[in-house]
């Protein structure tokens, strides 16, 4: 069945990916351990492994041995060739598509960019970051053009495709639509509600060593392989499954309010355990072995940290093991208490702190208005007062300041459009899935109570990370719950929790 050029393809991208994982691995040092004086000899290093690694992918064999293996019909059965050859024929496709003067401008005008972000949100200045935004949107649908777009689509499927692969922003509004309505009404709901739960009891003083001997305790009960993992701190948590063996998760603790770091250690755990199911001991390097896209792998996230982590039956198992950790921090402490404390929902102006159920609202809003900038619907001097009628339409708030508005994210001012919209899409996932899986082990609930994730855990590994990238997220979705995806899980999950905690 192996054709030698098939070989030649695997092997070469073993080696590139392998120095992916080596950059993988200094990044997470950066982030992590490196000492200060490190810091600029770093930066030569990793500009090194991103062009050795820029080099390798658009090697001018790849595109050879591609044509070879996509005309031989010995590959035609192999439906695990047939998806790596898909995928390994996308990226060479849009790695050679982008000249190279126009990456060298993106990055240069990128960092300056940025710069003018944190000048302009420290001083509340719109004025100083519009002509850069205005050039970095010229930058992305120059781009967009670069990588073109399925017929029927527009500008903004070409940038959302580098996350999402497949999807396009038409199937996005037909989901987020119906979405942004009835969240915005469960807003209202909750809003006018008497018996408001109070988060008080997140507040107690827990130092950060016990925080994270709980952490660890909760990530190893949930099914984190710490022998193939670890648990380390910096200043913005992030997950890396930078090799096979070898998937690292950061934190950080607030010694004033625990649920921070344990929602946090849990989130990343949900993209470790991800990281760690997919088949990269036989496969690494190829595709079948890498997630799916950051919608999916946001799915699994958010579904360890606010599908299992906020529920009634995570706190039954939990508490005790917090009290074990926390010593008497939490002596009068009921179940009750702490399920309401983490399932408060209420607009709130920055998308970063926003609950589970508001959040959604936040990221439409990115979405709805960058694809308006990106088509050239919406001018960028205008974004300010249509980031501030949306925000009092969707959340019912007055925004005080473009710092607190339409500067608060980062994503924009370096080029990062058409990520947005994954956030949402990996909650909307969750909820799909959450409501297959409770039909899959009916019994869920009480195993849980018990501290018992291992059948779910298994059936995340088994109808999820097994198949790497060998399905489209949109594929695997109708595959795993016949239907394509929908708003309706996660809305009926959210009134449902939010219902009882508000006693509406
Ligand atoms: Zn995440």
């Amino acid at each position: 069945m192996t054709t030698a050029a098939y070989s030649s393809l695997l092997a070469h991208t073993r080696r590139t990916a392998t120095l992916g994982s080596i950059d993988a691995l200094v990044s997470w040092d950066q982030e992590t351990y490196l000492p200060p004086s490190g810091a600029a000899f770093r930066a030569e290093q990793m500009s090194l492994l991103a062009e050795l690694t820029h080099t390798a992918r658009t090697d001018n064999r790849v595109g050879e041995w591609l044509s070879a293996c996509e005309s031989d019909a010995a590959l035609k059965p192999d439906p695990l060739a047939q998806a790596n050859l898909r995928e390994l024929r996308r990226d060479f496709d849009r790695a050679t598509k982008l000249p190279t003067e126009l990456v060298a401008e993106m990055a240069k005008v990128g960092s300056q960019s940025q710069e003018a972000w944190k000048h302009a949100r420290a001083n509340n200045d719109f004025k100083h970051f519009e002509p850069w935004l205005e050039k970095m949107f010229a930058l992305m649908r120059k781009k967009a053009e670069c990588y073109g777009w399925a017929a029927g689509g527009e500008v903004y499927d070409a940038l959302l495709g580098e996350y999402e692969p497949g999807a396009s922003a038409k199937e996005i509004e037909a989901v987020f639509t119906p979405l942004r309505g009835r969240l915005a009404n469960l807003v209202a709901r909750y809003a006018g509600a008497k018996n408001k739960p109070s988060d008080a009891v997140l507040s107690k003083l827990i130092p950060a060593d016990k925080q994270h001997a709980f952490g660890q305790a909760v990530l190893k009960a949930i099914g984190f392989d710490f022998q193939a993992g670890r648990l380390d701190t910096t200043a913005h948590p992030f997950c890396s499954g930078m090799a096979p063996g070898d998937t690292r998760l950061t934190t950080r603790y607030r010694d004033e309010h625990f649920s921070d770091a344990l929602y946090g250690s849990m989130h990343e755990a949900g993209h470790g355990m991800y990281e760690q199911g997919l088949p990269k001991d036989k496969y690494f390097g190829q595709p079948i072995a890498d997630s799916i896209s950051l919608g999916i792998h946001e799915s699994q996230s958010r579904m360890w940290e606010n599908f299992v982590g906020r529920s009634r039956e995570f706190w039954v198992f939990a508490l005790p093991l917090a009290r074990q950790h926390f010593g008497d921090a939490l002596p009068q402490t009921t179940v009750d208490e702490l399920y309401r404390a983490v399932n408060t929902a209420k607009p709130s102006l920055i998308r970063v702190e926003a609950d589970e159920a508001t959040y959604n609202l936040h990221v439409m809003i990115r979405f709805e208005l960058e694809r308006a900038l990106l088509r050239g619907d919406l001018k960028v001097k205008d974004l300010p007062g249509e980031w501030n009628k949306r925000y009092k339409d969707y959340l019912g708030i007055d925004v005080p300041s473009d710092a607190k508005g339409c500067m608060q994210d980062v994503h924009w001012s370096f080029g990062l459009v058409g990520y947005f919209p994954t956030y949402t899409l990996g909650n909307l996932y969750a909820g799909q899935f959450w409501e297959k899986i409770n039909k899959d082990i009916p019994d869920l609930s009480s195993r849980m109570e018990k501290g018992d994730f291992a059948a779910l855990k298994t059936w995340l590994n088994t109808s999820i990370h097994a198949h790497g990238k060998r399905y489209r997220a949109g594929e695997l979705c109708q595959m795993l719950t016949g239907k394509p995806l929908s708003a309706d899980p996660l809305l009926n999950h959210l009134q449902r929790k939010l219902d009882g905690v508000y006693g509406v």
